[in-house]
């Protein structure tokens, strides 16, 4: 009932999970303890509510977590498990880049199925939505959920829709019955695969579902604010927002349905973009071709100083 609640306002899938400590816990904990987690410092600021989310939110009786696919057919995707001849030579944009700013997308939709919710429930409902921004472990409580698990590449995969997908949770008030939605845990479905620990061009993957944030291209394009030091500048390759390598080659997301929402298609202005084009790019411009998008994220001077690494990389080739 809830997954149908969730189709008709654009959620792909949507599950009510369990507002418990999260499975991975100690794991979670020994990761920020480490340091691997470079500079985003809210992270460990944040570490108690991610490690007890219900003695940080007592009101909450239920979470609901929806996914929202971003696979068209730009997204790379490579049954050999390498990136085609000349992938590499251009410079690359993350494809959940592309697209509108999922964080406006799932906020909106998750407040539409809310309403729904309290409608049914014939009563006001007490809400928190977090896409991406929250205090909480998105990913833990989409496995815990049933609605995927989390891959040797970190990311939770969907056994129809993949691992390019958009979480968002929602924490309610309400008591949700298990028949609204309560679904199986999923095992792990990696199995021996370990595409994405070989695929991986900086060694970011120190072990199965270890990530190392500070090599990671995802971190050093979107979240690392300051000048490259050392290797890191080189660490980009042909990248300059975000990386696709370790779902591009996940034989999950080969097989996994495109999706159904239009808003996260590519604006056609940013695909294949070449690099004399984005060399020539000034503010404005730059403004007006990001807005509204998740690559929006990505400020101007961090951009210029993407773009400096990625045009050293790809005249180095
Ligand atoms: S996003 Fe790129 S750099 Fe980061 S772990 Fe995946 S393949 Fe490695
Ligand atoms: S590439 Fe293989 S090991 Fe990595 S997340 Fe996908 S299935 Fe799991």
């Amino acid at each position: 009932m809830l997954s149908e609640l969730g189709r008709s306002v654009g959620l792909d899938a949507t599950a009510i999970g369990r507002l418990k400590n999260p499975v991975h816990r100690d794991a979670y904990h020994d990761w920020v303890q480490k340091g691997m987690h470079a500079s985003m410092g809210y992270l460990k600021r944040t570490l108690k509510v991610r490690m007890d989310p219900e003695e940080a939110f007592p009101w909450a009786r239920s979470v609901v977590v929806a996914v929202l696919s971003y696979k068209t057919p730009e997204s790379p995707s490579w049954k050999t498990g390498r990136p085609p001849e000349g992938f590499n030579s251009l410079p690359r944009i993350s494809c959940y880049a592309l697209g509108e700013d999922y964080h406006r997308l799932l906020k909106e939709r998750l407040l539409l199925l809310h309403g729904l919710l309290e409608r049914l429930a014939g009563k006001s409902v007490q809400r928190r939505v977090f896409v991406d921004t929250g205090p909480l472990l998105e990913r833990e409580h989409a496995a815990m959920a049933g609605l995927g698990w989390v891959g040797k590449n970190t990311c939770l995969i969907h056994p129809r829709l993949g691992s390019y997908v958009f979480l968002g949770t929602m924490l309610l008030d309400l008591e949700l019955p298990d028949s609204q939605g309560f679904s199986e845990i999923i095992e792990d479905r990696c199995g021996a695969c370990t595409r994405c620990l070989d695929a991986c061009p900086t060694g970011a993957i120190q072990k199965p579902y270890l990530l190392d944030a500070s090599r990671c291209i995802s971190y050093l394009t979107v979240e690392h604010k300051d000048a490259f030091q050392g290797s890191e500048a080189s660490f980009l390759g042909p990248w300059v927002c975000g990386c696709d390598v370790c779902q591009a080659v996940c034989p999950w997301n080969v097989r996994a349905s495109l999706a159904v929402s239009p808003e996260v298609y590519p604006d056609s202005c940013l695909c294949g973009v070449g690099l004399k084009r984005l060399e020539e790019l000034d503010l404005h411009a730059y403004t007006m071709l990001t807005r509204g998008k998740a690559f929006d994220r990505v400020g101007w001077a961090q951009f210029q100083r993407n773009l400096r690494a990625v045009s050293n990389n790809l005249k180095a080739q």
